[in-house]
């Protein structure tokens, strides 16, 4: 099963948490880095294209600046970022040098690929240095986005990045060897499949008490949801065990895999349904959201019970039922205000082609 999913993989990123790069200290752990970039050089040179996410920037740059706890000021973080960002490229350059590799440094924000000029723009750098050989090493531009436009942690970026481009594979490697069911308790066991992401699932998914790390397992099923609905299966294993991703790719059984689902977004969808973080929402009636969810129309005037935030028309906005369940985004052909002032024409308010149900 594994084998036949992961059968025509090419195009992989691998995400690479602070926990598997860095030592007790916090460091950058040379050995440890050595053996994943070879790693990686391994898959390049059996001609797939690997994107590498990569985080540690935070962790290198308190080590450098002898915090041991990570700083809770914006600006310290940022500091952190800018010293240690370079410090980590640095090593990972020298690293697939010895591979006779070349790797490329590609910071992003969250502005950088929500406009879709930009996102474009961002896909095509990506896939030009895929075609010279190049691997892109991409980490969040931490030095300068702010807090409620960040993408926030790697997880996500990395998942982002995958259905940017898109990928054929996602594989976040991290200090454990999976999701694990019973964590912490004296029975734990690895859950090899996961079929869909359900509540019971996102419930066991709890954080992070690392000192450097960001998001722990529940960053990495937000991570898987926007995997599995870009078409991109994810694998979620160890760092730290030997030839890992070679076995990930043969389909051997590692870590933990999340089933693409077979209806994948295109392109423009995805965008809309993964990449903004929208300025307001549209409660919407049962019988709106049943015609939507269920029959593919577009959402209309009558449908709308209220709407919350201030937004202009072209933005992409959050589609809510009117317990506030999000199940749906799309882009509002008109402003807040003027649905607001409730003068509109009969006429879609979202249409369907710039709808995407969650
Ligand atoms: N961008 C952050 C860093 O390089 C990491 C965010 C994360 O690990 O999720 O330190």
């Amino acid at each position: 099963m594994r084998h036949e999913i992961l059968k025509n993989v090419n195009r992989i990123v691998v995400k690479l948490g602070t926990g598997v790069i860095t030592d007790s200290s916090k460091q950058p752990d040379p050995a440890q880095l050595e053996q994943l970039v070879a790693q990686i050089a391994a898959r390049q040179q059996a001609g797939q294209e690997i994107v590498l996410v990569t985080s540690g920037a935070v962790g290198a740059g308190m080590g450098a600046l002898g915090l041991n706890k990570r700083p809770a000021e914006l600006a310290d973080l940022q500091a952190c970022a800018a010293v240690g960002q370079s410090r980590l490229m640095a090593i990972y350059e020298n690293l697939f040098a010895r591979f006779h590799l070349i790797s490329a440094q590609v910071l992003l924000t969250h502005e950088d690929l929500e406009d879709h000029d930009r996102h474009l723009n961002a896909r095509n750098a990506l896939v030009t240095l895929l075609r010279k050989r190049v691997v892109p090493i991409i980490n969040e531009n931490d030095a300068v986005s702010c807090t409620e436009l960040k993408f926030g942690d790697n997880d996500r970026l990395s998942a982002l990045v995958a259905s940017l481009l898109p990928a054929d594979l996602l594989v976040i490697l991290t200090t454990v060897d999976g999701m694990i069911r019973n964590f912490g308790c004296s029975n734990p066991e690895i859950i090899p499949l996961v079929e869909h992401v359900d509540a019971t699932l996102e419930a066991m998914a709890g954080g992070t008490k690392s000192s450097t790390a960001v998001g722990g397992m529940a960053t990495k099923i937000q991570a898987a949801k926007i995997a599995i609905r870009s078409g991109i299966p994810l694998v979620i294993a160890s760092g730290r065990k030997k030839n890992v991703l070679a076995r990930i790719v043969k389909g051997e059984v590692e870590g933990t895999l999340f089933l693409p689902n077979p209806n994948r977004l295109r392109g423009r969808k995805r965008w809309i349904a993964f990449f903004h973080h929208p300025a307001g929402a549209l409660f919407v009636d049962d019988g709106a959201k049943r015609a939507l969810r269920e029959k593919g129309k577009s959402l209309l005037p009558p449908g709308i019970a209220r709407c919350e935030g201030s937004f202009q028309g072209g933005d992409v906005v959050r589609l809510c039922d009117l317990d506030g369940m999000e199940f749906a985004r799309g882009i509002c052909d008109f402003s807040s205000q003027q649905i607001a002032s409730r003068q509109l024409p009969r006429i879609e308010v979202v249409h369907r082609d710039n709808l995407v149900v969650l």
